[in-house]
């Protein structure tokens, strides 16, 4: 039987650590604060505001949210992106995405300042993440992966890593961190031939395909780490990820459960976001008093 990798544990450890984190900053006359920017009323959109708002507001983070309804005019939503930028009390934004399809999402995520892209939307965000030079913040997801990979001392450093999936949230940054990490990886697709033999091959395996129980015993070997990245709501309501977790257990070594695993690690890896944001700010402030510009 494969071992799960329990992201709740995860989430706790990190949450501790956050926790004081903000006690420091708050020490400091700074409450780091989350800005949620949403757009009409989709049930995912809902269920990950509300998980963020209660895990930042346990860990002392404040939280504003902004909703707009689906026919809202692109120029309301910039206008308030501008506002959040200039805002100071506001450290970090979380814009819920896709937008409705009247609005352009690259005009938009791109309004955002760098600095409060807690969730790598941005693509000063993202040439941090292809860079490696820290610009802005990466997405929460697939460094959540990485946080997973970390807490249970799993060492990508020349393994067979294989990412399902390119998506600019999940996929392709999972796939950077991982050559970062020295893995040797192989990003799949919808048009990658013969899918399941390629997933065979991998040591460490990440699916983001959003396809509920894709991955079956076809796709697995012993000995290989699974971490399921997918959120899917079957016809019953439940929530499944993307590996069939019969299958997975069976095979595998160790793997990631749905619900309790990678989903509540991002969720933590976003308050870490804030936190970080709030405390660049707060050094940026003491270098610029310490050294004034010459006029
Ligand atoms: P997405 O934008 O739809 O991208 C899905 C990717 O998977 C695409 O690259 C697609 O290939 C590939 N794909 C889809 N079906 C495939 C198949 N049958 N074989 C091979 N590749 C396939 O989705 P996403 O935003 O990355 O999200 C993926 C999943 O992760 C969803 O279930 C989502 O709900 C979940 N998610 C979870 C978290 C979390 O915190 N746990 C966060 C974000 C998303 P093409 O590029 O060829 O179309």
């Amino acid at each position: 039987m494969a071992t799960l990798l329990s992201g709740k544990e995860v989430a706790a450890k990190l949450n501790e650590t956050l926790a004081a984190r903000v006690c420091a900053l708050r020490n400091s006359g700074v409450v780091p604060c989350l800005c949620i920017l949403r757009v009409g009323e989709r049930e995912n959109d809902i269920a990950y505001e509300n998980n963020a708002m209660k895990r930042c507001e346990k860990i002392g983070i404040a939280v504003k949210t902004l909703r707009f309804p689906t026919s809202a005019a692109q120029g309301e939503l910039l206008e308030s992106m501008n506002a959040i930028n200039h805002d100071n009390d506001i450290h970090g934004c979380l814009l819920m995405r896709p937008l409705p399809g009247h609005m352009d999402d690259n005009l938009i995520r791109n309004a955002l300042h760098p600095q409060k892209d807690v969730d790598g939307i941005t693509d000063v965000s993202m040439a941090g993440v292809y860079a490696g030079t820290g610009c802005g913040f990466p997405p929460c997801t697939p460094e959540a992966c990485m946080e997973i990979l970390d807490y249970y001392h799993v060492d990508s450093t020349g393994k067979r890593a294989v990412v399902v999936g390119r998506s600019l949230v999940a996929g392709r940054p999972a796939a950077l961190m991982l050559i970062r990490r020295n893995a040797t990886v192989t990003v799949c697709h919808t048009k990658t031939a013969d899918l399941p033999s390629v997933c065979r091959q991998a040591e460490i395996l990440i699916v983001a395909a959003g396809r509920a129980g894709m991955v079956d015993q076809a796709y697995l070997t012993p000995g290989q780490t699974v971490i399921d990245v997918g959120i899917n709501v079957d016809a019953s309501g439940t929530l499944r990820g993307d590996v069939n977790m019969e299958s997975a257990q069976s095979v595998s070594a160790f793997i990631t459960p749905v619900p309790g695993g990678v989903g509540t690690v991002t969720v933590s890896i976003l308050a870490r976001h804030v936190i970080e944001a709030a405390q660049r700010r707060l050094l940026s402030a003491h270098t610029s008093s310490r050294f004034p510009k010459h006029k």
